[in-house]
């Protein structure tokens, strides 16, 4: 058995439970969580700690955890930059937006969509890269046309080489040879598109994509793997389709009917809203070369996603974080935690549920027993706050005082 380090937290919220606990311990041995007590019942084991590290005067919470995000390092959201974009010019970048996930209190990410993400999964596990545990289904996988397909260009050049990450597959059989070749590629879930989208020229995210048959080709290759399907998809019809069809996870959600939050339900579907890159195309898109299309849809969509999360939440369907975040300035990694921010103040959700999308139910999202608790048997990832975010939910996004990942400070500490 290694060293023991013990924890004290001024208060405690684990991620799971309705109340936080005050005066709070954690014991940690070998980056793993094996005790939490008060520090009343864990005088023993303070006393014979090898190193105690004092947060007893800030409030400690699970390491948060992104369920949307990507990781493609691309240099900008301008669509002609797509163009040249390099793999390796991404991946390199992407090493800066990891260690600001980390400085922000992220220790797990979930990356739907890139060509980066193994790599950096790779790198991150081997220690070569500091960052967050990293989850990936690589390159998604869209139709010809879809929300993935770059409308203003030639088809024939995209059919030579898509400057965007998806894979575009149409037919069953074609669906389903891309989900084993992810697999094969030892992907942690994999990522479809069941409706067109803001950011898409000439769809729309009402219109549905994917037949059922080419949903349930995907779904059914994972699941046989025992990995998750997320599924891309903003209008109702499209997000009906994608959970009668096996799908597990909602991206986005925009449109959702009650139907859909019923079909979560009785799934045990997770909605994961992005309203945070919804938010942030309104305010200030124009000056990051988002063109005019996607600022209006984007517009057109902003109050319907508020909706949508206040409907699913109030319904008590599964909700986790997500923020579509994919580095750049107009949405950069690092300054996440917006989304549980947009939750309290414009959702009306409760503070410590907005912590439970950010930890509990994200982890669940990723299907991971690992992390997302304060619990023995998970790593020990935690971060200390200076305020309280059951007072003030910015300060999850505000006061981040430290950051350890399996009980390693990993924050840079200023
Ligand atoms: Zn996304």
């Amino acid at each position: 058995m290694g060293d023991t380090t013990v924890v004290t937290c001024g208060q405690l919220i684990d991620g799971q439970a309705d109340e936080p606990v005050s005066d709070a311990v954690v014991v940690i041995t070998d980056g793993q969580i094996t005790d939490v007590s008060t520090r009343e019942a864990a005088s023993g084991q303070l006393s014979a700690a090898d190193t105690v590290i004092d947060h007893s005067g800030e409030t400690v919470i699970p390491g948060l955890i992104d369920a949307h995000l990507h990781l493609k390092g691309w240099p900008s959201m301008d669509q002609s930059d797509y163009l040249t974009y390099d793999v390796a010019a991404g991946a390199a970048r992407a090493t800066t937006h990891l260690r600001r996930l980390l400085d922000a209190g992220f220790t797990t990410v979930r990356d739907v969509d890139s060509r980066t993400g193994l790599g950096l999964r790779t790198a991150v596990e081997e220690g070569s890269i500091p960052g967050p545990r990293i989850h990936t289904s690589h390159r998604a996988i869209y139709q010809t046309g879809g929300h993935g397909d770059p409308h203003y260009l030639r088809h024939e050049w995209v059919d030579q080489y898509n400057p965007y990450d998806p894979a575009l597959c149409d037919g069953a059989d074609e669906c389903r040879k891309e989900a084993r070749k992810r697999i094969r590629d030892g992907v942690d879930l994999i990522k479809i598109g069941t409706t067109g989208g803001v950011l898409s020229e000439k769809d729309h995210p009402e219109q549905p994509q994917m037949t059922d048959d080419e949903i349930a080709a995907v779904t059914q290759e994972a699941h046989r793997v025992g990995i998750p399907v997320a599924a891309h998809a903003q209008g109702a019809r499209g997000i009906r389709n994608a959970l009668q069809n096996g799908v597990d996870t909602i991206e986005h959600g925009i449109y959702i009917d009650d139907a859909g939050i019923e079909l979560l339900r009785e799934t045990g579907g997770v909605l994961v809203p992005t309203l945070a890159i919804v938010d942030r195309i309104c305010e200030v898109g124009a000056d990051h070369g988002i063109p005019e299309f996607g600022l209006e849809k984007a517009r057109e969509a902003r109050a319907a996603h508020v909706d949508a999360v206040r409907r699913a939440d109030d319904a008590g369907a599964t909700v986790a974080l997500g923020t579509d975040f994919v580095g750049p300035e107009l949405v950069p990694h690092g300054e996440n935690a917006v989304e549980a921010v947009l939750y309290v103040e414009e959702c009306g959700m409760e503070p410590m549920d907005a912590i439970r999308a950010a930890t509990s139910r994200a982890a669940q999202t990723l299907r991971e027993q690992s992390v997302g608790v304060i619990e023995p048997g998970r790593h020990a990832d935690l971060v200390a706050l200076d305020r309280d975010p059951l007072d003030d939910i910015t300060a999850l996004r505000d006061s981040i005082a430290a950051v350890y990942k399996g009980g390693e400070r990993v924050d840079d500490g200023t």
